[in-house]
C-alpha cells in the first residue's frame, strides 16, 4: 500500500506536469473505481486548468480553477504514469515505459500543460481501491474524509509540544497512539518502527509518558517528533518505501533501494552502535511492530 512518502513522490511527479494545465478531455473507461465516479465528473474538469496540486496525508488535491478539488487516492496498487509528445526534446524526464498493465489504466486526463504541450496523465489500478471524487474548495474542512484528520507528519505543527498535548492522558501504547489518523494524518506502520527505534522509544510504553505533569513535553516527545520528520523526509527523497505495485510517475523505480533499520528485520542485529540487540515483532492493533528490546525503552 502506498504510504504517506509515495505519495508525496507521486505529487512532485504530477505537479510539473499538471500544475497550470487545462484538462482538454477526461476520458473514464469504466463507471467506478472503488467508488462509482460521480455524476458530472467529466464536464466539471474538461476546460478548466489546474491551479495547484496538493496532498493532505494520502490524498492528492487538485485545485482546479472552478473552486472544486479533485481528490484522488491510490488505494492498494493506483499509479500514474506521464506521457508527453515533447519527450524527445526533454530525455531523462519521460523514461515513461507504458504500463506492463495496460488493461487496468481506468482513467486518462488529456491535457494541455502550460507550456501548451499535451500531455497524457494515466490512471492505472490493477486492484481498483483507489479513488477520484470531486469537493468544493470551501466544503473540505468538513468533509468526512478530512474533518478529524490530524496533523501532517512533516512541517511545523508536529513537535513535542504537539505530542504532549495530543497524548497526556493517553493510556494507550505509544506505537498505537503514533497510528491514529486523528492524531497525526498519513503515518504508516513502518515509519513508526522507525522513528521509535531511532528515539529509543519502546512501542509499548504509555504515550502519556511523553507528557509531563504539567501538559510539557517531556525529552522523549522532542526526540520522537524530529525523528518522525527525519524518517518521513528521508523515505520522501528515497522516492517511497514499499509497494511492487506502485510507480514514480516519472517511470523510474526507487522503492527497493530504501532500507529499514527496523522494519521487515526480525532476527537480525540491532544496527545501532553498541547495542548488542536483535529485532523483535510483536503483533500490535493488528499490526506487525519490529523493535530491539534492548535499546529500545
Ligand atoms: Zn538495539
Amino acid at each position: 500500500m502506498p504510504e504517506l512518502p509515495e505519495v508525496e513522490t507521486v505529487r512532485r511527479g504530477l505537479e510539473p506536469h499538471m500544475e497550470g494545465a487545462k484538462f482538454e478531455r477526461v476520458e473514464l473507461r469504466r463507471a467506478d473505481l472503488r467508488f462509482p465516479f460521480e455524476d458530472g465528473f467529466i464536464t466539471s474538469l474538461e476546460g478548466q486548468t489546474i491551479t495547484s496540486v496538493g496532498r493532505r496525508a494520502k490524498y492528492l488535491q487538485l485545485d482546479i480553477e472552478n473552486g472544486l478539488v479533485l481528490i484522488m487516492h491510490l488505494g492498494m496498487s493506483g499509479s500514474f504514469r506521464v506521457e508527453a509528445s515533447s519527450a524527445a526534446s526533454q530525455p531523462g524526464n519521460f523514461a515513461l515505459p507504458k504500463g506492463i498493465h495496460e488493461k487496468h489504466d481506468h482513467v486518462v486526463f488529456h491535457l494541455t500543460d502550460k507550456s501548451n504541450n499535451p500531455v497524457q496523465v494515466i490512471y492505472n489500478d490493477p486492484r481498483r481501491f483507489g479513488y477520484m471524487a470531486l469537493i468544493a474548495r470551501k466544503d473540505l474542512e468538513t468533509h468526512k474524509w478530512f474533518k478529524d484528520m490530524g496533523i501532517e507528519p512533516i512541517g511545523n505543527a508536529l513537535d513535542g509540544a504537539h505530542l504532549a498535548m495530543k497524548f497526556q492522558n493517553k493510556k494507550a501504547p505509544l506505537k498505537s497512539a503514533l497510528l491514529d489518523q486523528k492524531m497525526i494524518a498519513g503515518l504508516g506502520n513502518i515509519y513508526v518502527c522507525e522513528a521509535l527505534w531511532r528515539s529509543g522509544l519502546a512501542p509499548t510504553r504509555q504515550a502519556k509518558t511523553l507528557a509531563q505533569k504539567s501538559g510539557k513535553p517531556t525529552a522523549m516527545a522532542e526526540r520522537l517528533s524530529g525523528h518522525i520528520r527525519d524518517v518521513i523526509n528521508e523515505a520522501i527523497e528515497a522516492g517511497g518505501s514499499s509497494l511492487k505495485d506502485h510507480r514514480q510517475t516519472d517511470g523510474s523505480l526507487g522503492y527497493f533501494q530504501h532500507r529499514f533499520a527496523v522494519y521487515d528485520r526480525e532476527g537480525e542485529n540491532c544496527l545501532k552502535p553498541d547495542c548488542k540487540g536483535k529485532i523483535s515483532r510483536m503483533a500490535q492493533s493488528g499490526r506487525s511492530t519490529f523493535y530491539c528490546g534492548t535499546c529500545q525503552k
